[in-house]
């Protein structure tokens, strides 16, 4: 089997890959949705080098790129063509992609709410302008406000046993509102070119914006107190001083992690020695490396036990079997996995079920991405009834990572840029 084309479209709000072949066998897979600028970009230069290639020989695609890829977003375009590799090796041997990554050990995986944007929300839907986030996106809503929203998620059918939270110089609009930006830290700049993904900011925080941050974890833990767990994701932008002191202030609330507090989405390094600083000095879970690329950037984290909680995202760690290498490796050393994975969509979640069902027990749940608009649900197929119930999503068989396109309605909603996607 040979690789005949590469292409790209966005759908609704979801960048998806397709691999077509000679054999008329093709493979899909999406990438996070803000990267489009850099695919457009970095398309033109990767699709020369595996076209041709067999693409069921997914070792040997990613040693022809992955070397030319890096840290998020500029191995995007590696991560989705590795997993849509996989979906193809997966269709051509007639077994779903977990089966060739040495198969399941668990029938169900555990999934976090960390977008507030999914199909939980969805039901929750109150009348047509509701927008579906809830109160968690608001930056209004109150602490208690936000817990409400994290219950209602805990007790819907899907029944979220984990949410996340933007907080911190990550989720600072809810701060700086109240605050001021000028209040919140001490040399604070905030730009965020069109297209970039996130802009510049953090530095060290001012004691008020410090106590506001405990103060709102106090009021929210109040509201779901066990019935939940909580992660918060915090940053980049904090300094080791502020993260040390936020961490260990929050110790009594059990928060099931904090997340990039130092270093972290969109930042080219790791802070691996800052990190074991931090980690150290806190019983709270420190998590990180949802914008880290491959697994030999991880081995200084993991081997110097530097953080609880590692988090790669498939669509930019360099793909599925990426990121199962990867949990292997930090379950030898103790280091918990929660994978990212934001707003990757239907395929982002489907493959993120086919690695994470075999994974070992140091797997605890990944970010679970949904379609969007709604009406993607209307042109993929694959999903199994109720497949997200009670927290967990339910793995299921179907050959490749198990969802399809229902061609003629997707169709329907391609831009005209992208009009021969599908032919
Ligand atoms: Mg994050």
């Amino acid at each position: 089997m040979k690789i005949t084309d590469v292409k790209t479209a966005l759908i609704g709000h979801n960048i998806v890959l397709r691999i077509v072949t000679d054999k008329g066998i093709d493979g899909y897979s999406e990438f996070e949705n803000t990267k489009e600028s850099y695919i457009d970009a970095l398309l033109p230069f990767f699709k020369p080098l595996i076209l041709g290639c067999d693409p069921t020989d997914v070792n040997g695609i990613m040693w022809r790129i992955r070397r030319a890829g890096a840290f998020k977003p500029w191995g995007a375009v590696v991560s989705s063509i590795e997993m849509a590799c996989w979906d193809i090796a997966g269709k051509e041997a007639g077994v779903p992609v977990y089966k060739l990554l040495g198969g399941k050990v668990r029938d169900k995986v555990r999934v976090y709410n960390g977008s507030f944007k999914t199909e939980a929300m969805k039901a929750a839907k109150k009348d047509e302008n509701d927008d579906l986030r809830g109160k968690a996106y608001e930056n209004d809503a109150t602490p208690e406000e936000v817990g409400e929203s994290m219950l209602a998620l805990s007790e819907r059918p899907e029944g979220f046993t984990m949410a996340k939270m933007a907080f911190g110089w990550h989720g600072g609009v809810r701060f700086f509102k109240k605050i001021g930006l000028d209040e919140f830290g001490y040399n604070t700049y905030y730009d965020r070119p069109e297209g970039t993904g996130r802009g510049n900011i953090g530095s060290l925080l001012t004691e008020r914006a410090l106590n506001a941050m405990i103060e709102y974890v106090d009021r929210l833990k109040s509201v779901t107190k066990d019935k939940i767990g909580i992660a918060l994701d915090c940053g980049p932008g904090m300094t080791v001083p502020d993260a040390k002191r936020f961490a260990k202030a929050v110790e009594p609330y059990n928060l099931l992690w904090i997340e990039d507090t130092i270093a972290g989405d969109y930042t080219p390094w790791t802070m691996a020695h800052a990190y074991r600083d931090l980690t150290t000095s806190t019983t709270t879970p420190i998590h990180t490396g949802e914008q880290i690329y491959l697994r030999e950037n991880f081995r200084e984290l993991i081997e110097g036990q530097c953080v609880n909680v590692v988090g790669p995202d498939p669509a930019d760690v360099g793909g599925i079997a990426e990121l199962k290498w990867i949990a292997e490796y930090a379950d030898l050393h103790g280091i918990l996995m929660a994978p990212h994975g934001t707003f990757d969509g239907i395929f982002g979640m489907a493959a993120l079920t086919q690695v994470c069902c075999t994974m070992p027990n140091n797997y605890i749940a990944y970010e679970f991405p949904a379609g969007n608009p709604d009406w993607w649900y209307d042109i993929v197929e694959g999903l199994p009834e109720d497949y997200l119930r009670d927290g967990h999503v339910k793995v299921w068989d179907k050959p490749g990572i198990g969802v399809e396109f229902n061609i003629p309605k997707a169709e329907k909603y391609l831009l005209e840029k992208d009009k021969d996607f599908f032919r």
